[in-house]
């Protein structure tokens, strides 16, 4: 996800570049598992400072139920604005001033590479719940027996009946 541009920088203020963007993501991050490529399209930007980077973005990755334990897949679309300053001049080539504590992740390198791969794993990893559902309504797992409950009941439940429903039966065995 590098992108050149020595020509953009050049460029007037408002200046665009168009990308379309398919990357393979399987690298970008251990904890997480990308099942399909990064696809959607990115504009950069030429501004007073720098670049801005405008993306939109889907890709889909394998999470964990925190209910009921298993994988499913889950779609993430996400967008990306984040602007990138430039480290030399570009028409100098002289190191610019940099701020006391600059960002890493949106530094243009001396050879005027943009480089999108940590704003992209910054931002797919603010995209995932911080509560994995396989789905809302996920049943989870028995306590007692650690069946999944999404795959139909097991036997501790008569055992253990919940004391509102033991009234409900109640009522019901009394109508009978
Ligand atoms: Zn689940
Ligand atoms: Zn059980």
């Amino acid at each position: 996800m590098r992108y050149n541009v020595s020509q953009l920088l050049k460029d007037h203020i408002g200046a665009t570049r168009h990308y379309s963007l398919h990357e393979d993501i399987a690298d970008l991050d251990p904890s997480l598992k990308p099942l399909t490529d990064l696809n959607g399209s990115v504009d950069l930007i030429r501004t007073n400072e720098g670049i801005l980077v405008r993306a939109d973005s889907r890709t889909s990755v394998e999470l964990t139920c925190s209910r009921c334990l298993t994988f499913f897949a889950l779609p993430v679309r996400f967008k990306i604005e984040e602007e990138f300053h430039p480290t030399v001049d570009i028409s100098t080539g002289a190191r610019l001033p940099q701020p006391d504590d600059p960002d890493e992740a949106t530094l243009i390198d001396a050879h005027h590479l943009l480089d999108l791969s940590e704003i992209v794993r910054q931002d797919l990893t603010l995209a995932l719940p911080l509560v994995p559902l396989c789905r809302n309504d996920c049943k989870g797992l028995c306590p007692n027996c650690g069946k999944n409950w999404n795959e139909g009941a097991c036997d501790c439940e008569e055992q253990e009946l919940d004391p509102r429903f033991a009234v409900l039966k109640q009522l019901l065995d009394e109508s009978d």
